[in-house]
């Protein structure tokens, strides 16, 4: 009964998304997670007799923290935290059958709109010229959660123990051993497959010695909503500043996710101003190009790092999401790129024999290696080019908006990036 092909150690929304892609599988799949269920979680106990459930948002998780995985205890719904999510990572989640759930609460990203502040020079996409309706959406953590749990409480071939903690990993030949501590007492797995999704602190990583490279960019990303008085009419904004960017991505009824990225010595000021002075201060930074700023919602902050885990895999673990990779939110680019590990996974996964093969695993380290590269390389190159006041570099960066807004090559490269496209897995 302990016997299981693959475990899922981390249970947000990469570790979730992995369980519901491998629906199909007749794989033994158990997916262990740390923090308590939401309490409107659909309730399936396996194993645990505690009280297992379903994954994905925790209302009351602390506010402090780098997981997104928490929703706002309640409040109205223009207020709540969302992720944008891009073209590819619709289409991942339409193949897993979950999107058009999500969808009926997602607010369409029609066009992109990056400047920097107090420069001329514009870089503009639209879905139309992609061919596409949208090129992303903005959707609430809890619905993409509430639906990976509705979809993975209907699943046969998962097990799922939560809460429940890794302490301890013993690898062999032919599988790992796996102690995991739960309400009702310790307990010892065993899989083929351990799949690290436990995050940018992998206990993981920790358990099998990997060391991790470290970035501290100084900067705290400060999330929440605001309401504008003029239609945002589906536009996201990035607007660069020295201090780092400012970003606004549509919600529906004219509200929209601020995501302002204030270096580490600004973050406890700025985060104890009342609304009314929060609101003037981040209008003064985005400007006036959606009116005013007319209702703030909750704010949450971030400390900010680039992690990325010195190896993808080790004897029978592969390392997913934030576990492989934790990223500046400029751009939007960390949980859709982990959905495309999601995917490159499940396919070799597929196709093996031993999902724990080291021949599995290689292959799968080969899949994501460009893709991983090339996503963390751009957007550290963002964070650093634009979050400086260097004079050669303000000129460079003026010609790049440039540049991408006018030669069709870079255009198009950038934009089948920012669609999430280049790494998308074609299956074996
Ligand atoms: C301010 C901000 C805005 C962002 N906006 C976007 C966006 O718009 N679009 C986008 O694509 N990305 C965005 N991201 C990135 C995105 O939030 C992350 O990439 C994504 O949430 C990572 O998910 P994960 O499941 O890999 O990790 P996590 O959410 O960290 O989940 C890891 C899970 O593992 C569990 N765990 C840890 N240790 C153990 C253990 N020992 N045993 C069992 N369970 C354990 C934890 O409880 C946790 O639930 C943003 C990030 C930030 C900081």
């Amino acid at each position: 009964m302990n016997d299981y092909d693959i475990a899922i150690i981390g249970g947000g929304l990469v570790g979730a998304s992995l369980a519901v892609a491998l629906a199909a599988s007749p794989l033994r799949v158990v997916l262990v997670e740390a923090a308590e269920p939401p309490p409107s979680a659909p309730a399936r106990a396996r194993m645990n007799p505690g009280p297992v459930s379903s994954v994905g948002t925790s209302p009351a998780a602390p506010p402090a923290s780098t997981s997104l995985r928490s929703g706002p205890v309640s409040g109205p719904p223009w207020d709540e935290r969302c992720i944008a999510l891009n073209d590819a990572s619709r289409r991942i989640f339409g193949g897993y059958g979950v999107w058009e759930a999500m969808r009926a609460e997602a607010a369409p990203i029609v066009a992109t709109h990056i400047s920097e502040r107090g420069r001329f020079g514009t870089a503009r996409f639209a879905a139309a010229e992609a061919g596409l309706e949208a090129l992303g959406y903005n959707v609430p953590l809890r619905a993409i959660g509430a639906v990976l749990s509705t979809r993975m409480a209907q699943l046969p071939n998962l097990t799922l123990l939560q809460p429940a903690r890794l302490s301890a990993m013993r690898t062999g030949e032919q599988s790992v051993e796996l102690d995991i501590d739960a309400a009702g007492g310790s307990r010892t797995l065993a899989a083929r497959l351990v799949v690290a999704a436990d995050g940018a602190r992998s206990a993981v990583r920790d358990l099998l010695g990997i060391a991790a490279e470290r970035r501290e960019y100084a900067q705290h990303a400060i999330v929440s909503s605001v309401r504008l008085s003029r239609p945002h009419q589906g536009v996201a904004y990035e607007r660069f500043t020295p201090d780092g960017p400012i970003a606004l991505i549509p919600k529906p009824d004219d509200a929209a996710s601020l995501v302002w990225t204030v270096p580490d010595e600004q973050v406890e000021a700025r985060m104890a101003l009342d609304d009314a002075a929060y609101l003037a201060q981040a209008q003064d930074c985005f400007g006036g190009r959606l009116g005013r700023f007319v209702e703030l919602g909750r704010r949450w902050s971030h400390p900010l790092a680039r992690v990325l885990s010195g190896s993808l895999t080790a004897p029978r673990t592969v390392f997913i999401g934030n576990a492989a990779q934790s990223l500046h939110p400029v751009a939007a680019q960390g949980f859709n790129l982990g959905l495309r590990d999601v995917a490159s996974l499940a396919v070799e996964i597929a196709g093996a024999q031993d999902p724990g093969a080291a021949a599995t695993l290689a292959a799968y380290a080969a899949r994501r290696e460009q893709d991983r590269g090339r996503v963390s390389d751009f957007t550290d190159l963002m964070v650093r080019a634009f979050s400086n006041r260097v004079p050669f570099l303000a000129q460079a960066r003026h010609w790049g908006l440039v540049a991408v807004e006018l030669a069709p090559p870079l255009r198009g490269a950038v934009l089948r990036q920012h669609l999430g496209h280049l790494g998308l897995p074609r299956a074996s």
